[in-house]
């Protein structure tokens, strides 16, 4: 059976490619060169060539179909080997300026969302995804592969910055040991040179598993998907919570490795009527002290059939600016997609509705 390349760091494929110093040159050819076969990889000698040609597969994933959004992000349904598809999405953060002399005077920052599984287990109330059920995880090449496919298809040349969040599909946890290697894969200086300040991983708290993330010591950043601030409603939105509680993941985050310079992200879904009273607010005061950590408030974004509701602006300021005046940074989430369902918690396997 064939490998996918993409499965290995560099190291692994030093180990299996001889002489070692060959890994750095593939590398070189699929993440900086974006070379669709090994025939192209022209350093390489025909030998090696043949014998990679005959044990390896590159490049596994199809471009099945894009839609764009009006606000300029693109959502990508991409389908693997085995026929199953999955979705990442590109959000341009910046709007790339030209001056009258078709300079680029500021150049376009991307955020790239990837999946880390198709469907997901986890099961939370309010999202899509989770409606689809669970097939299987990604492998790391796949999870890599989700961003060299946009890369290209978008002309990104290799050495811009983009950022990365585990906050597509899936539950980058529950698929920890491939998403630990990915990150290594994307942070590989001949590679895609993602620095892993630079990938930010979202969990709905699985509190041993951001443990073990943590002990990894891989330097990424750690989002943690909250949403409530009392255990019974969170049970409510998240199963997940019987298993693991608001406060074991409050713990597991208080041990989490963070940069000086950096704060953990908190994400805290806003649905009208369920979780925006200032009474929550307060709680969440409470719950943060003395974590370095800064909220995210997001805009509950409906689907067909949906069981919540997008609350009103006026609610998101107000429970923004309590967080705010006690001393909580709290930024609220501009969520991009929307009209072509590439927002967040609108990703899913198949057309289920
Ligand atoms: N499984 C991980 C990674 C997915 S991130 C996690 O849950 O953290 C996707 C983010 O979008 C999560 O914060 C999730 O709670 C949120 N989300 C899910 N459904 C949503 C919806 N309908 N509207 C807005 N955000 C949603
Ligand atoms: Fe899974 Fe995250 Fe969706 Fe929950 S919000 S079902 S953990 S993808």
């Amino acid at each position: 059976m064939k490998n996918l390349i993409q499965d290995f760091t560099k190291e692994e494929l030093s180990e299996k490619i001889k002489p070692s110093f060959r890994a750095k040159q593939i590398y070189q050819w699929i993440y900086k060169k974006y070379v669709n076969s090994f025939e192209e990889m022209k350093n390489l000698p025909k030998s090696l060539k043949a014998e990679l040609e005959e044990n390896y597969i590159l490049n596994p994933l199809k471009i099945v179909k894009i839609e764009q959004s009006i606000d300029g992000s693109k959502k990508y349904l991409f389908s693997c080997l085995d026929g199953l598809t999955m979705e990442a999405v590109l959000l341009p953060m910046k709007k790339e300026q030209i001056d009258e002399d078709g300079k680029v005077t500021k150049e376009a920052k991307f955020t790239i969302c990837i999946s880390s599984q198709i469907g997901c287990k986890i099961g939370c109330s309010f999202c899509l995804t989770a409606k689809g059920g669970f097939s299987r995880n990604l492998s790391a090449g796949e999870i890599v592969s989700q961003v060299l496919e946009i890369k290209k298809d978008n002309n990104i040349p290799e050495n811009k910055r983009v950022n990365l969040v585990f906050m597509g599909m899936g539950e980058p946890l529950d698929n920890l040991d491939n998403v630990i290697k990915a990150v290594k894969i994307f942070n590989d200086i001949d590679g895609l040179a993602i620095g892993t300040r630079r990938q930010t991983i979202s969990t709905s708290g699985l509190s041993h598993q951001i443990k073990k993330l943590g002990e990894a010591n891989l330097g990424v950043l750690l989002a943690i998907s909250l949403h409530a601030v009392d255990d019974k409603l969170r049970e409510e939105l998240m199963p997940i919570n019987k298993a693991y509680n608001i406060e074991s993941v409050i713990n597991a985050v208080k041990q989490f490795p963070i940069d000086q310079r950096k704060k953990v992200l908190f994400e805290y879904l806003v649905m009208k009527d369920v979780n925006n009273d200032i009474k929550s607010a307060k709680k969440l005061v409470k719950l943060l002290s003395g974590i370095k950590a800064k909220v995210n408030l997001i805009y509950f974004n409906p689907y067909p059939n949906s069981p919540y509701q997008r609350p009103s602006e006026k609610s998101m300021l107000e429970f923004k600016e309590y967080l705010n005046k006690h001393g909580v940074i709290c930024t609220i989430r501009q969520s991009k997609g929307l009209d072509i369902s590439a927002a967040c918690g609108q990703l899913k396997e198949k057309e289920i509705l």
